[in-house]
């Protein structure tokens, strides 16, 4: 049984009171290895290993702070093979998806702002008239408070621990309980890259337990939390009294928009990966996909033909699309969500779990179409978070943004036209943080990342991280001529 540490002050240690966790292989559904149930303890000793070394790692030149994250990020690289299979184990996801996308992106976030940091500039104003000239400094925070969910574990992990350490913050981490496995590794290598004793602390355990101590804690100066809405509200409760800085990214339900002027084949292609990439279980799949009537039927059968030739199979093997949804709870919710749909809808296809030969304790589900005449209804307003879309017709361009903005969330959406009128139109009137125009998920990691309305406050990405990880503080100097 593999045993999974904390990672504090540069060292890996048990919990202090001896209690552990399961982690679950969701390919087979066993358990193969446990993992600290981390309590007060534990975040207070992260908390003081971090104290300790923040002046310090604040005080390192920007050169030696980049080196490092440069360094991390090529470690990544080098064990990218062992990184991607633990990520598939632990979380179901495809290994050549991890190997693709995952653990690459982990590394590059190390490499971005690794060199983002050295470019990182204030402001200076000078009052020529009035003799006087201000300055903005931008000091570390102190210690910060990383929390992340299991979707997608090193890669959102290393999103928010990366612009925090390349600030010169230090950091108290904890990854989520179902997917410990690669921020565990990471300790290793961030030991090997020369990061100083205490500057990144990780410590794993329970949401309400673990995850509370840290977003209560009052000396954690900021909460930079991914994950559901609710905890995110929850969060706000706690941390929001203390002052703490914070920065939500939440839930999504986001829209594809498709025209009848689009690249049809594209579109097609782009939106089976934009429903079903890591089994639905990325925050910005459009779960809800709305179709101009001229091409609705089209549509229709050429993606429920598509989908029906989706392979959905043990995550460890070549040649599946799908691997496994995250946990049993996670499968049995997307499950209630299916029943659910089919009684507001029309299923299509799949809609049920799949019993995969040789990984029958496994938790899988088909890839599942529901076809909705409405918004207003459970299935196109609540978060599934798994492999299911709906799809429903509009007649007008109006009626399609209406659709698409009739919904609590606002975090990314999906246009496909081939007309930059509509194109300008459209975004514009969209509520959402991220619109992206006859593409998906093309990030660029400078651009501001985030959401509205209850998909979050605040932006992650580019100076948005470094500005969101240091604190402004202007000095005003008056002069004589
Ligand atoms: P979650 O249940 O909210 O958990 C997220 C993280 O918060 C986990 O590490 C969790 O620990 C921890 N946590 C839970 N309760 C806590 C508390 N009271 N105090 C402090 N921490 C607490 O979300 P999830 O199910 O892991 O992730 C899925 C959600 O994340 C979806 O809603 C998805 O849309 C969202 N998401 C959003 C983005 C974005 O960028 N907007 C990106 C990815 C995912 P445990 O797991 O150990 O309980």
């Amino acid at each position: 049984m593999i045993k999974i540490q904390n990672y504090i002050n540069g060292e890996y240690c048990d919990p202090i009171s001896g209690q552990w966790l399961d982690n679950v292989d969701p390919s087979c559904g066993q358990v193969y290895a446990q993992i600290p149930n981390s309590d007060a303890q534990d975040v207070t000793n992260a908390y003081k290993a971090a104290k300790a070394a923040q002046a310090g790692w604040a005080a390192t030149s920007i050169d030696t702070r980049s080196a490092i994250l440069l360094k991390l990020a090529a470690l990544i690289e080098k064990n990218i093979d062992r990184l991607a299979t633990a990520e598939s184990r632990d979380n179901g996801k495809p290994i050549w998806l991890a190997k693709a996308v995952d653990i690459p992106r982990a590394a590059t976030n190390f490499r971005f702002f690794g060199n983002a940091i050295t470019q990182f500039a204030s402001e200076a104003h000078e009052n020529v008239g009035n003799n006087s000239i201000n300055f903005t400094l931008r000091e570390p925070l102190g210690v910060v408070g990383c929390i992340s969910p299991w979707n997608l574990p090193l890669y959102l992990f290393s999103w928010k621990v990366a612009p925090a350490i390349a600030a010169g913050n230090t950091v108290v981490a904890k990854p989520s309980e179902v997917t410990p496995m690669t921020a565990y590794l990471l300790g290793e290598l961030c030991t090997e890259a020369g990061l100083p004793k205490g500057v990144l602390n990780i410590v794993h355990g329970l949401g309400r337990q673990t995850g509370q101590e840290i977003v209560a804690h009052k000396g954690i100066k900021a909460i930079s939390f991914t994950g559901g809405t609710a905890t995110g509200a929850h969060i706000a409760k706690v941390a929001a009294p203390m002052f703490k800085k914070l920065s939500l990214e939440l839930g999504g339900k986001n829209p594809n928009l498709i025209f009848a002027d689009c690249d049809f084949d594209l579109m097609l292609k782009v939106t089976l990966k934009s429903s079903f990439a890591n089994q639905g279980q990325i925050c910005l799949c459009g779960s809800r996909i709305f179709v101009e009537a001229a091409i609705y039927d089209k549509f229709k059968s050429a993606f429920v033909e598509a989908v029906k030739k989706l392979s959905v199979g043990n995550p460890a093997e070549e040649g599946h699309n799908l691997g496994a949804v995250v946990s049993e709870v996670h499968m049995n919710k997307v499950l209630e969500y299916i029943e659910v749909a089919k009684q507001e809808g029309n299923l299509l296809c799949g809609g049920k779990r799949l019993i995969i030969e040789g990984s029958e304790g496994g938790f899988y589900i088909a890839p599942t179409v529901i076809e909705t005449t409405t918004t207003q209804c459970r299935i196109n307003q609540e978060e599934v978070f798994g492999p299911l879309v709906t799809i429903t017709k509009f007649e007008t361009e109006t009626e399609a943004i209406q659709m698409a903005n009739d919904v609590p969330y606002g975090l990314s959406s999906t246009v496909w036209t081939s007309n930059l009128d509509r194109t300008m139109r459209v975004s514009k009137q969209l509520e959402a943080g991220i619109v992206w125009v006859n593409t998906w998920l093309n990030r660029d990691l400078r651009t501001p990342f985030g959401g509205t309305k209850a998909s979050g406050v605040g932006r992650e990405g580019g100076l948005e991280a470094l500005r969101f990880f240091t604190e402004p503080k202007n000095i005003c100097i008056q002069y004589k001529n």
